[in-house]
């Protein structure tokens, strides 16, 4: 008995997931709202003088007419375009369901008066940059995360540094920030993420140096003390032990290339 209680206890909230519309809406404006789901992707949806603009429509496989109908409750409207930061599938994966229900993807919102669209190359070889300019808000991708650690595994150091000065660039002060995945945040925030990004790319070079193997540098104090830094949301179960030795094998790659 005392088996099945938690059994019980450990699938509901998981099939109680899967099943139920999930998604918290923010509005930016009356024309810029960011959906987030349960499963993490921030996605943006904008209505324009050319039809509702659909950034990374994924909130999940199960989720899609959900977010389809929300979009529907939000601007009366259908989508007309989707645009993605980049072709990862937790951003990309709900494409192929708008298209068929008649939405049209485009690689860039060169076309619309009301974005700027700017590409860089960090977390893949094509990171796309979208802002919407009447709102303020940019929609950089996983070249910033608020949730996860950094990945800039295409560019390295230096198309990271690029990517947020890219960023840094562009909107002003009061721009928000959405990233990729967490909670949106703003240019002070992306700051102190490239610093500490910098950061751990230097101390994980430190300890190899000093022969350190990807086990006791992820037990280092200084690494566990960065490793912080990307937990703005103070979330308990953070990054689990085997992705942070995967992030330190990765920097070592990025380090390796020297670039
Ligand atoms: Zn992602």
């Amino acid at each position: 008995m005392k088996f099945i209680l938690i059994f019980i206890a450990l699938t509901y909230p998981l099939s109680g997931f899967a099943d139920t519309a999930d998604i918290s809406v923010t509005k930016r404006s009356a024309d810029a709202y960011i959906l987030t789901p349960a499963y993490s992707t921030n996605i943006g949806v904008f209505n324009t003088a050319k039809g509702v603009v659909l950034i990374d429509p994924m909130p999940g496989e199960n989720q899609l007419e959900a977010l389809s109908a929300l979009v529907k409750s939000i601007f009366g409207k259908q989508v007309t375009y989707i645009l993605n930061t980049h072709d990862h599938s937790d951003h990309s994966g709900g494409n192929a369901y708008f298209i068929a229900a008649g939405s049209e993807f485009i690689q860039s919102a060169a076309a619309f008066a009301d974005f700027d669209t700017v590409t860089v190359k960090s977390h893949t070889a094509n990171d796309t940059i979208f802002v919407h300019k009447p709102s303020n808000t940019l929609f950089v991708g996983d070249i910033y995360t608020t949730n996860w650690h950094p990945t800039f595994y295409a560019g390295g150091v230096a198309g990271f540094v690029a990517a947020v000065d890219a960023i840094l660039n562009l909107g002003d002060e009061n721009s928000l920030i959405v990233p990729g995945h967490g909670e949106p945040s703003d240019k002070q925030q992306l700051k102190l993420f490239r610093q500490n990004t910098l950061q751990w790319v230097a101390q994980v070079k430190v300890l190899r140096e000093q022969g350190l193997t990807v086990s006791e540098i992820k037990d280092n104090a200084e690494i566990q003390h960065i490793l912080r830094t990307f937990n703005p949301e103070h979330k308990t179960d953070f990054i689990p032990q085997p992705a942070v030795e995967r992030f330190i094998e990765r920097t070592l790659t990025v380090i390796k290339k020297g670039v």
